[in-house]
């Protein structure tokens, strides 16, 4: 517990309070919903529902959305073959027959995909909201309707949200045997409240770096009682979640908070790792001209080898249209930056959280805050000058845009995998610890993908395998190995 609570956050310490859901905003969900909370006053929790079943083992925002949510779960899966591929291929041999996983993730399309998949290989799950904001009302009533007992809405309170959690896991006759979190929550609140649910769990999955973070203060601590998996730092969610859906969803998310042309624009993008990589591919593709700010000399070498010029902040500040914070790091863009901007600047995050821009800095009595649009606010000068700040500083592309389904698909098969991997493996392979998915789990994460590409893998000849030392089946590369 006081692992947990020990995590720092934006104002000093982690707090728990869901306000700003703060947990998960290293994941992603599709921030598009067609409904939302205010379309009925009446808390979920308040209302009696019932599915066409009979069921009530749900808390849903309307019951009477499901065939709506049906049709997004229907249109998600086009996007997700792999998963549907992975249900077919263990459909006979169902190697989660048993497992009983309770779940805290975003209930999106995509995740529903992921829980049906679940369920499809033999488990039973209790599910929960991860992110307050973030639940797809007509997906939570469309899993509810098809038996899920999922219990979650868009707008929950920070009471509901761990009334809900408290709901998946305290249920008379069924036990938890498997943990799919993401952020942490859910695992926080069995070791606060149910620590002997641990004897039954056989392992937990956790995809946030938030949560990865808090399981491996515990392993330190001594403090972990169970094995745990960092689906978070898998080769196939890094380098496709960070690199690929950033490049993807950076335009979108620009484009839709403010109509701006990127031909000729010019753009300066703070830290190029992964998802600063991802940007600036796709910046330059639309013709902007990209400077790169970065701490890291290999990091400043790979954007110059790719084309951009590494500049100071300071150097560039004046005369930039777009400034984007993707370091993961803190007061990246100060109160100086944001006062030596030029009129009209765009000012907007794509790291973890809303430390990289110092939004506070910008509550002065002199500065006047106008809300322009959903998401978009100006912020104006005594002298007339306005900056336009994207999502007060939040992530832009979860904020903002959708992320592409194909890349969730990737990330959730990749969970699917590790649970299938904690809960099938023989006593004693993992410990009361934090582990990596298997290198050859992460290559087939990426096999059952190609076929959406038609790809055609080479297959090594006996006599090169023999050459390289591999096995002809994987894995192919060494765990050092950083594609
Ligand atoms: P990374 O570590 O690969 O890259 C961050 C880069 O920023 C590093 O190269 C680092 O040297 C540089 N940096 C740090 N401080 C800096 C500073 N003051 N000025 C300039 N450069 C600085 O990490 P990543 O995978 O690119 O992720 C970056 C952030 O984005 C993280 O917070 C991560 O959680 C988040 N993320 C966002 C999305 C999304 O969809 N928006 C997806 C994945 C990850």
């Amino acid at each position: 517990m006081q692992e947990f609570t020990k995590f720092p956050t934006k104002t000093g310490r982690r707090s728990l309070s869901r306000s700003i859901s703060q947990s998960s905003t290293d994941s992603y969900s599709s921030a598009a919903s067609y409904t939302d909370s205010s379309d009925d006053e009446v808390s979920p929790r308040e209302k009696q529902q019932t599915n066409s079943k009979g069921s009530t083992n749900f808390c849903v925002k309307n019951i009477k959305q499901a065939e709506f949510g049906r049709r997004e779960i229907e249109i998600a899966e086009q996007d997700m073959s792999a998963l549907i591929s992975l249900r077919k291929r263990a459909q006979g041999e169902k190697p989660l027959a048993g497992a009983k996983i309770v779940g805290c993730t975003h209930i999106t399309a995509q995740t529903a995909v992921l829980i049906e998949t679940l369920c499809a290989l033999g488990a039973q799950c209790r599910w929960s909201a991860c992110n307050i904001y973030s639940t797809q009302n007509e997906v939570a009533a469309a899993l509810a309707e098809a038996g899920v007992a999922v219990f979650a809405w868009k707008g929950e309170s920070e009471d509901d949200f761990w009334w809900c959690i408290d709901r998946c896991v305290n249920m008379d006759g069924w036990q938890a045997n498997m943990i799919l979190d993401d952020g942490g929550d859910l695992t926080h609140w069995v070791y606060k409240k149910y620590p002997n649910v641990f004897k039954k769990i056989r392992g937990i999955v956790e995809e946030s770096v938030t949560g990865v973070h808090r399981l491996y203060q515990l392993s330190k601590a001594g403090k972990l009682c169970v094995p745990a998996m960092n689906v978070n730092d898998s080769v196939t969610k890094q380098k496709f979640d960070n690199l690929y859906c950033c490049r993807e969803s950076i335009l979108d998310g620009l484009k839709r908070t403010t109509d701006v042309m990127f031909g000729g624009k010019q753009v300066v993008v703070c830290g190029y790792g992964e998802v600063g990589k991802g940007c600036c591919a796709a910046l330059k593709a639309l013709g902007a001209i990209v400077y790169i700010t970065e701490i890291d000399p290999i990091c400043a070498l790979q954007a110059c080898m790719d084309g951009f010029r590494v500049v100071k902040l300071n150097e560039v500040i004046r005369q930039v249209d777009v400034v984007i914070t993707c370091t993961g790091n803190k007061n990246v863009v100060t109160r100086e930056h944001l006062d030596r901007m030029k009129n009209s600047c765009i000012v907007c995050n794509m790291g973890h959280s809303n430390t990289e821009i110092d939004v506070t800095s910008l509550r002065t009595p002199e500065l006047t805050w106008e809300r322009v649009r959903s998401q978009v606010d100006h912020v104006i000068w005594p002298d007339g000058k306005r900056v336009v700040l994207l999502a007060e500083g939040r992530l832009l592309n979860l904020s903002c845009s959708t992320v592409p389904t194909f890349v969730l698909s990737i990330t959730a098969t990749t969970q699917a995998l590790a649970l299938i991997e904690l809960y099938n493996a023989p006593e004693g392979r993992y410990k009361q610890d934090v582990y990596l998915l298997p290198k050859k789990m992460d290559e087939y994460v990426a096999s059952l993908h190609l076929p959406s590409f038609d790809a055609h893998l080479t297959e090594l000849t006996d006599d090169q395998a023999k050459y390289l030392g591999l096995n002809k089946n994987g894995p192919f590369k060494p765990n050092y190995y950083r594609y």
